[in-house]
């Protein structure tokens, strides 16, 4: 896919209006996680350095249309300030003469934050004036919020029809790894799906059985599975309904010569919580009363064998309720063991979604994969093989 970048504009002097991602976690006040400030920090320094008055746009909560305190980008102000190590002035609106105000008063090089695009009720509906509204602080347009690409908004996809229209660097990373990851990957792709319920990812399932050649698949979501394969699974987390659903599955799988790696045993603990009593069992010996909540030993040698074998791997949902030592044990000893091989150069490695990035930081591995998408609902839409309207409209 090719898309618009940086390289295809002059920035020098003009007013570029950046969207951002900049929905951070806040505690009093303070922002507790910089990852995705970091993450803007490129595009940022480098419209600086090239001259051009950079206009930062994004959301913040769900405030959907109403203003209020609770809301307000002001409170990532001083967070911004420490990552950019810039000077950085702040609007109290998106439009209309507060924003102006500061604008007119910028100097090449300056950075504006305006506040929060959703305290209109435009920005979420797309709404032309408002989008024309925005667009009258604006020379060019450049999109940095992968994050917020899954969504046709006022400041992510109604600006890009009325301004030059280019991709950040962060959104420019961001599709460059997905596109290795899945839209024109190196063979063999093994994907890897965990989380708790088949139920949430089954437009996910049914699209990367028809584009990777393996599936393996652990979490809760897998014994839906070995349910609907006959199998007992006690008390585990299991959707008994979608039984009919997992078999359509697994035909298609076979029919796309797509294999389906489920785990061979598990580890069964009788409470959901942190250092229950548990044991390993093969698959045919569940206990009645005990619940499925890793898979087993023998589960991570045929994942880490897969693995062995591919190329790419791409990665969503933890192999057991890892938030729970031991049974956290899985989804670490894969997620090192794909680490290793992305380190040494065997394997193109792309996580994300959801709680996958918090399983990926609990093995203390994000660093080696070749890629972890922050970005949440967009990543998972990608995954889905839905079109993203904030990216769509950035290729070439
Ligand atoms: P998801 O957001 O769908 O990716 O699901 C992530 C959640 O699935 C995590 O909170 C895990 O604790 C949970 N999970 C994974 N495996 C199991 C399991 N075998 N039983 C219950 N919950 C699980």
């Amino acid at each position: 896919m090719a898309f618009r970048t940086l390289d295809d504009v002059d920035v020098a002097a003009k007013r570029v209006l950046v969207r951002v991602d900049l929905n951070v976690p806040v505690q009093n006040g303070v922002v507790t996680d910089l990852t995705r400030i970091e993450r803007i920090k490129p595009t940022i320094n480098e419209l600086h350095q090239k001259g051009a008055k950079i206009i930062l746009l994004a959301h913040f909560g769900r405030p959907k249309g109403e203003v209020s305190e609770e809301n307000s980008l002001k409170q990532v102000v001083a967070a911004l300030r420490k990552v950019l190590g810039l000077p950085l002035h702040f609007a109290p609106d998106c439009i209309g003469a507060a924003a102006e105000d500061v604008i007119n008063a910028m100097a090449d090089g300056d950075v504006v934050l305006l506040e929060n695009t959703r305290f209109h009720a435009g920005e979420e509906k797309n709404d032309a004036d408002f989008a024309a509204a925005l667009a009258a602080n604006g020379d060019i347009f450049v999109n940095d919020a992968f994050s917020a690409a899954h969504r046709a908004h006022a400041s992510t996809e109604g600006l890009a029809h009325i301004l030059p229209a280019v991709a950040g660097r962060a959104m420019q990373g961001e599709l460059e790894a997905l596109e290795k990851g899945l839209g024109q990957p190196v063979r063999p792709v093994v994907a890897i799906v965990g989380g708790a319920k088949v139920s949430t990812k089954l437009d996910l399932l049914s699209n990367l059985i028809e584009k990777v050649d393996a599936l393996v698949i652990g979490g809760g979501m897998a014994n839906t599975f070995l349910a609907a394969s006959g199998l007992e699974v006690g008390k585990s987390l299991c959707e008994h309904d979608l039984a009919d659903t997992a078999r359509k599955i697994m035909r298609k799988a076979e029919d796309s010569k797509c294999a389906i790696i489920l785990p061979v045993d598990a580890i069964v603990g009788w409470h959901f919580e942190a250092h229950a009593p548990h044991q390993n069992y093969g698959l045919d010996a569940i206990p009645a009363d005990g619940m499925i909540l890793d898979v087993g030993p023998l589960s991570v040698e045929r994942i880490n064998s897969a693995i062995n074998d591919a190329s790419t791997v791409i990665w969503n949902g933890p192999l057991g309720a890892f938030e729970l030592a031991p049974f956290d044990k899985a989804t670490v000893a894969v997620a090192r063991h794909v680490a290793e091989r992305s380190k040494t150069g065997k394997l193109i490695s792309v996580g994300g979604g959801g709680d996958t990035v918090a399983a990926l930081n609990h093995a203390g591995v994000a660093e080696d994969f070749t890629y972890i998408s922050t970005a949440g609902g967009a990543f998972l839409e990608w995954m889905e093989g839905k079109p993203l309207p904030g990216v769509d409209i950035l290729k070439k």
